[in-house]
Order: structure tokens, then C-alpha cells, then sequence
């Protein structure tokens, strides 16, 4: 299908960005890489009156060292750009190990990591990743700048913290706890390569037991999540595969589990408990 009509403003800078946004007052909305966005438009499921092509501003597309092994990833900041940036890889290595099984090379290559955040879909693998790696969220609006932990920011499908009036600028990651592991376990739908149910896991190892552990899940319920149940049965814990069996049995606890036509709630349940124990493995296999 074709797309309702739309006006089409590409600002050169975020301040500009920032304006138009502003004047567009609820009718406007950011196009970073479309690979979202422009699907909606054409199925006529969203019809912004204008678009905010905010996918020339290289500001936003750095990938920054913040010292300490912590990184600073540019909104615009697309799959690919992470992939190939060896400080992002090296620091959080899930990303090298997630960011290929997402969608093919067009995705890879046009979608961007804010877009994806700020898209917030319920089965998309970053929410996860960055709620296990305990990211925070720049977020820019004309009055302003404000840094959010991640924990807060996914509000609901297709929901975030993000107001009308605002762009999100970057995204930042803590260096990883010393002794720690991560690990990224999904099973997706083989057409789209969303995930079904996504596990992403960094936990830390001290004198052979658990002391640290985030553990995040996504495509199983309406918002990506933190497993804090399983957190919590893993700390103090053996690293044991009987421990972290009987830390996963909690990966759905406190949840209402999806259904739809790719995975009923049983099979999904049952999927995040197995694909609980195979991340917080993996994890701790790629622990220093
Ligand atoms: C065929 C296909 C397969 C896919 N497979 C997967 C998969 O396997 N796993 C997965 O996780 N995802 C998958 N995706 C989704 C993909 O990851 C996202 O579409 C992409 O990352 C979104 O980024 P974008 O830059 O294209 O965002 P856009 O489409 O441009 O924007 C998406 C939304 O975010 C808003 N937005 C974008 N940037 C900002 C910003 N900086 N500040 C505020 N709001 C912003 C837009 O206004 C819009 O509402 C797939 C998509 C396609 C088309």
C-alpha cells in the first residue's frame, strides 16, 4: 500500500530537529532509519502529518569511549555501525553475538539502535540487551536534557518515556562488572528473525559463586523485562547447572505470557525458562 500524504523536513542539525518537533506538536514524527516507521506508513497504521528525517545528523551517530569501559552509542547509530565498531564490541561483547541474528543486511544496515528503542515492539532483541546491560537513555527536547535508567523506560508495547517532543540521543553503557559474562539466547520467528523469546543474561563470578546478575527477557510478555526472580535465586548461588535450573523456572514469574499465532503462552513460558538457563550458561562460559 501507499502511504497517506506527509510533509518531509530533514533538519541539519538536533536543534533544529528539536524545533520542528516542537511546532508539529503531536503531528510530527522522528524518521531516523524507516525500517519501522515507513512499514506502519505504508499499511496506513500510523499517518504522521510530517516526518523529522533526523538520519543526516552525524552527531548522533557516534560511538564514544567513555572511559573505564563504558560507551557512549549515538542514537542514529545504525546494527552495522555497532557491529563494526570495536570499542562497542569489545566492551559489551552480547552485542557481537546478538546484533547478527537481527533481521537481514538491509535492517542491519539502515536500523538504528534509538529506532529501535524508541519503537519498543514487544518482540525486538535490543530492549533485552540493553536492560541486562543496565543502560541508560539521553533524551533531548527543547527544554532540555535528561539521562534515564533503562529500567523505567519500556512502559508497555510500542510504549516508552520518551514524550512527543523528544529525541533520544544516545544510549549509555556502564562498563561490565568486573569477572562478568554475557550472553544473548533467543529462538525467533524465522521469517522476520524477531524474537519468540529472547534472553539476555551478564552475570559475575567471585570465588566459584554468583555475585552479580541482570537478567532481561523479551518477546514473551507485552514489554521486555527484567527476570528479577531468577536475579535474585542466582545471587550467592553455585554456578551449577542445578542452580541456574532452578534460578530459570522463575524467568515467567509475575508475568502474563503472550500468545499469538507463532507461540501459544505454554510453549513460550516453557521457551524462556530453557532459554533463561542457556543465556546464564553462556554467560558464564564467556566469564573472565
Ligand atoms: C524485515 C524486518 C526484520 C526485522 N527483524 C528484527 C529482528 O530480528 N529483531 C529486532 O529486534 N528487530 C527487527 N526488526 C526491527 C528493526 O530492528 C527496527 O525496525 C529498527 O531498528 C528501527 O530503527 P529505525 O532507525 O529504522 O527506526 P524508524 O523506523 O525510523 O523509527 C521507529 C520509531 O522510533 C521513533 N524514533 C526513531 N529514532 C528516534 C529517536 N532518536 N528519538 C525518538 N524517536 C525515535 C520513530 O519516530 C518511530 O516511531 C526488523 C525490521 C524489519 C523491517
Amino acid at each position: 500500500m501507499i502511504p497517506a500524504a506527509f510533509d518531509y523536513a530533514r533538519p541539519a542539525s538536533l536543534d533544529e530537529a528539536l524545533t520542528l518537533l516542537a511546532r508539529g506538536a503531536g503531528s510530527a514524527k522522528v524518521l531516523a532509519g524507516g525500517q519501522s516507521l515507513l512499514p506502519l506508513m505504508r499499511l496506513r497504521l500510523a499517518s504522521p502529518a510530517k516526518l523529522i528525517d533526523i538520519g543526516r545528523i552525524a552527531e548522533l551517530r557516534a560511538i564514544r569511549d567513555l572511559g573505564g569501559g563504558a560507551t557512549g552509542i549515538g542514537a542514529l547509530a545504525t546494527y552495522r555501525d555497532v557491529l563494526d565498531s570495536k570499542l562497542a564490541t569489545h566492551n559489551h561483547p552480547i552485542l557481537a553475538g546478538a546484533i547478527p541474528g537481527i533481521g537481514d543486511v538491509q535492517v542491519r544496515n539502515r536500523g538504528t539502535l534509538g529506532g529501535a528503542i524508541a519503537h519498543a515492539d514487544p518482540a525486538s532483541d535490543m530492549p533485552a540487551i540493553l536492560l541486562a546491560l543496565d543502560a541508560s537513555i539521553v533524551i533531548r527536547s527543547g527544554s532540555g536534557e535528561r539521562v534515564v535508567g533503562i529500567d523505567g523506560f519500556f512502559q508497555g508495547a510500542f510504549a516508552t518515556d520518551l514524550a512527543e517532543d523528544e529525541i533520544l540521543t544516545e544510549i549509555r553503557l556502564p562498563a561490565t562488572p568486573a569477572g562478568a559474562g554475557m550472553a544473548y539466547c533467543s529462538i525467533e520467528q524465522p521469517a522476520s528473525g524477531y524474537s519468540m523469546v529472547g534472553v539476555a543474561a551478564v552475570v559475575g563470578r567471585s570465588d566459584g559463586s554468583i555475585s552479580s546478575a541482570r537478567v532481561a527477557i523479551t518477546g514473551v510478555a507485552d514489554v521486555a523485562y527484567r527476570a528479577t526472580a531468577v536475579e535474585k535465586a542466582l545471587i550467592g548461588s553455585d554456578a551449577g547447572s542445578a542452580a541456574i535450573d532452578a534460578a530459570a523456572a522463575h524467568a515467567t514469574d509475575g508475568q502474563e505470557v503472550s500468545s499469538d499465532f507463532n507461540a501459544n503462552a505454554e510453549y513460550r513460558a516453557a521457551m524462556a525458562v530453557v532459554h533463561t538457563s542457556r543465556a546464564i550458561e553462556a554467560a558464564f562460559a564467556a566469564a573472565g
